[in-house]
């Protein structure tokens, strides 16, 4: 059975926001293989998508995942290639958790079921990111991308000590215009409430290096947000009153981006 891995929305105003780890979806195939924990999708991007849901309200281009990266990982390059060579990370199908457990109670994918599901799912997700950033690239001038995502503040086999609450990641400035990632640094160095980073332990993915290109009129950004900034950890309930805080500022976060202009 074959299921959209998406939900989309066009976009009114220059910014497309990419959600690839939001969705829990699994489909039959997958997971009667997967482990009991496994079932759990505890590496989802909690709740990320309630977070901006200010900014599709405002017209921003939107594709949202429905299925658990588990099933397949959006974030990843098509060929697995690592994001980050020499340093614990996980691939295109998973077959551990971010906390190393198994996610198959038996074997993982073969290169062939893997390739199925990069057909089914990872090429559909793509296609339509690609086609949104174009259609706003093509009527504004310019398009600023986010690629949107949380993580659990502390993942020991991943990284050290607790994560900041805002990670950005312009891939070490190749992704979009260094104006652009000044004035979101700008914004988030004005508060003291949210602790953040420029390009530390989260550089941004596959979809934050692939698509951003800032001489092409494409300015690729990615926010891994730390989840006790707005829940629970481990349970993962959304917590309305810590992610108020966290709201405004991406509002304001969001509001420097729309308003952005690449100057030439
Ligand atoms: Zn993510």
């Amino acid at each position: 059975m074959v299921m959209e891995s998406f939900i989309s929305a066009e976009p009114s105003i220059p910014l497309v926001i990419s959600l690839p780890h939001v969705g829990t979806g699994l489909v039959p195939e997958v997971e009667a293989q997967l482990t009991p924990v496994a079932r759990l999708v505890e590496d989802t991007d909690w709740h990320v998508e309630r977070l901006y849901d200010f900014a599709r309200e405002a017209g921003a281009g939107w594709v949202q995942a429905t299925l658990s990266r588990y099933v397949i990982d959006l974030n990843r390059p098509p060929d697995d290639a690592s994001l980050y060579p020499g340093q614990t990370t996980t691939s295109l199908c998973p077959v551990e958790t971010f906390q190393g457990e198994p996610l198959y109670a038996a074997r993982g994918p073969d290169p062939q079921e893997i390739a199925r599901r990069r057909e089914q799912y990872w090429q559909p997700y793509h296609a339509r990111l690609s086609a949104l950033i174009d259609q706003a690239r093509d009527r504004f001038g310019h398009v600023v991308l986010l690629d949107a995502h949380s993580i659990a503040s502390f993942v020991p086999r991943l990284f050290e000590a607790r994560l900041p609450d805002v990670n950005v990641g312009t891939y070490g400035g190749q992704s979009c215009s260094l104006d652009l990632s000044h004035r979101i640094m700008e914004v988030l160095h004005a508060q003291s409430e949210f602790t953040c980073v420029l390009n530390g332990r989260f550089k941004g993915g596959y979809i934050t290096r692939h698509y951003g290109n800032p001489q092409n009129g494409v300015h690729g950004v990615q926010f891994e947000l730390g989840q006790l900034a707005y829940l629970d950890e481990p349970a993962a309930v959304y917590v309305p009153s810590r992610a108020a805080s966290l709201k405004t500022l991406l509002t304001q976060l969001v509001n420097a981006m729309v308003a952005f202009r690449p100057t030439r």
